[in-house]
């Protein structure tokens, strides 16, 4: 088995790509893994083994077409994890959002078609189905992206259903809440909020904080992806959610108290614009066909995150500061 996973140096695909390496998916123990990944500043080689007998590493973009083609010969499977992922990035410059996810997914699918690949996971979002007041989103409900980066990822879920019925290609799309865990690049809100706290400095929480997320521990997430690619149907969006809904300001609070310090560490400061509110997932789909159900607990998975960035800033604080950023 040869399988392809794009953006494999990120945080959720580079814990899917070492899972698989350590043999921890099943009937997965002998794949050879290609990692293809452009190592823009979310991607960090250091994130995967430096030598492994069944990894390959090509440092490339999916928008580069003829190397795709190399690279998909004699690929049985694609997981593409790949994009630019960060919705405050997206809001001060969309552009590399719509050259990555968009047209970096149709390059990708093209190649895919073009080399017989026999079986593709397109990794989304919850956010493409946008803010919901109560309630939660089926797979069945509209696409109502907010942002520039949710709207990239609606446009490339789209193109990856397009392909299926178009091209006959056998993709299956997943669609995920927020993920947490180790490895996590410190723009996003825990790490962000953990390595500030560490340093002793305050962590930012916009608005009111009253913004709800669903929190999944990375680990749960790449075992669903893994489920959708090994038993997940052509041309179906799968939900991967965990039904822990949290607050900002609540999270944040949490953190302070993980890290041993008060609740005045938490700062609030001007909203996001365009904020979306709270988003929640109906996840029963995936556990109904594929048997699919997250097993980290979040205060334990939280905890031990935590633990994870205490005991590596020699990850975080290159990755942090990178650039003579403060
Ligand atoms: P990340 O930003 O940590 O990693 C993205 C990786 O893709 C990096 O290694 C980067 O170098 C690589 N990359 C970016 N542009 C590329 C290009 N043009 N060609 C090749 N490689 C490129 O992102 P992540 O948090 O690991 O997210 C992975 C996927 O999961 C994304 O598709 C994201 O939309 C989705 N997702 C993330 C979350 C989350 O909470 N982080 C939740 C749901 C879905």
């Amino acid at each position: 088995m040869n399988i392809l996973v794009t953006g494999g140096a990120g945080f959720i695909g580079s814990h899917y790509v070492r899972t698989m390496l350590e043999g921890g998916h099943p009937g997965f123990e002998e794949a050879h893994v290609t990692v293809l990944d452009a190592l823009t500043y979310a991607g960090n080689r250091d994130n995967l083994p430096a030598t492994h007998p069944r990894l390959t590493f090509a440092h490339g973009n999916i928008l580069d077409r003829e190397l795709l083609a190399g690279l998909l010969d004699g690929q049985d499977a694609v997981v593409h994890f790949a994009a630019e992922s960060h919705v405050d990035r997206s809001i001060a410059d969309g552009a590399a959002f719509v050259r990555t996810n968009v047209e970096g997914t149709q390059a990708l699918l093209e190649a895919c078609v073009a080399a017989g690949v026999e079986r593709v996971v397109h990794v989304s979002t919850d956010e493409v189905y946008g803010s919901i007041e109560e309630g939660v989103w089926s797979e069945e409900s509209p696409l109502l992206p907010n942002s520039p980066y949710a709207a990239s990822k609606a446009g490339s879920d789209l193109i990856a259903l397009a392909y299926v019925r178009t091209h006959g290609l056998n993709v299956s799309v997943t669609r995920c809440s927020n993920n947490y865990g180790p490895y996590q690049h410190p723009e996003k809100f825990i790490p962000l909020a953990v390595t500030n706290l560490l340093e002793g400095r305050p962590v930012p929480v916009y608005g009111d904080g009253g913004q709800i997320r669903e929190w999944l521990h990375v680990d749960d997430h790449c075992r669903a992806v893994q489920r959708v690619l090994t038993g997940g149907r052509a041309g179906e969006v799968y939900n991967i959610g965990s039904g822990t809904a949290v607050a900002n300001l609540t999270l944040a609070r949490r953190l302070a108290e993980l890290c041993g310090v008060g609740p005045e560490m938490v700062r609030h400061v001007t909203d996001r614009k365009g904020h979306d509110r709270r988003y929640a997932l109906d996840q029963g789909k995936i556990e109904r066909e594929l048997g699919h159900r997250p097993l980290t607990e979040f205060g334990a998975g939280l905890a031990a995150t935590v633990a994870w960035y205490r005991d590596n800033p020699g990850w975080w604080k290159p990755v942090k500061h990178a650039a003579g950023r403060p």
